[in-house]
């Protein structure tokens, strides 16, 4: 995976970072460091972070960073829950996708205290591709 900032929205206070994510294959993306880098270069001290995915088939959740073998065991279980179904008349053909993009949601809402992200000891921020390959993108707004 390869995350990287590619613009910073400045008509925007406070400014929006927009980083793209290259997603070659179905899973969740870590991506709690650039999150971090958006609100260090806000210099929003204490306020929310909001993490924005403006698409159909992915998502954003925050679980669990420490054991990889959770993300493994949640791909899993969307696999079971949303099998891929011929009832499904959407022409693409990734209902199944679209289905567990809007399980996990579009978004994270996160606080900021003291200039950091405050999340769980186990907790991280994950971009969550179900349709790959593809390129993505996110966005991190933080508000103070
Ligand atoms: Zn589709």
């Amino acid at each position: 995976m390869q995350v990287i900032i590619t613009r910073v929205i400045m008509n925007s206070k406070p400014m929006i970072y927009e980083y793209r994510v290259s997603a070659p294959r179905k899973d969740f993306y870590n991506i709690t460091s650039e999150v971090g880098e958006a609100v260090a270069k806000s210099g929003v001290q204490d306020g929310i972070a909001v993490v924005y995915c403006p698409h159909t088939t992915a998502g954003i959740t925050i679980n669990e960073n420490a054991d990889s073998n959770v993300v493994r065991d949640l791909l899993l279980g969307l696999d079971k829950a949303f099998p891929d179904r011929p009832e499904f008349r959407h022409a693409e053909g990734n209902s199944t996708a679209h289905l567990k993009a809007s399980t996990v949601g579009s978004s994270a809402t996160i606080i900021v205290n003291e200039g950091k992200l405050v999340l769980g000891t186990w907790q991280g921020i994950f971009f969550c591709e179900f349709d790959p390959p593809r390129d993505r993108t996110f966005f991190v707004k933080v508000m103070g």
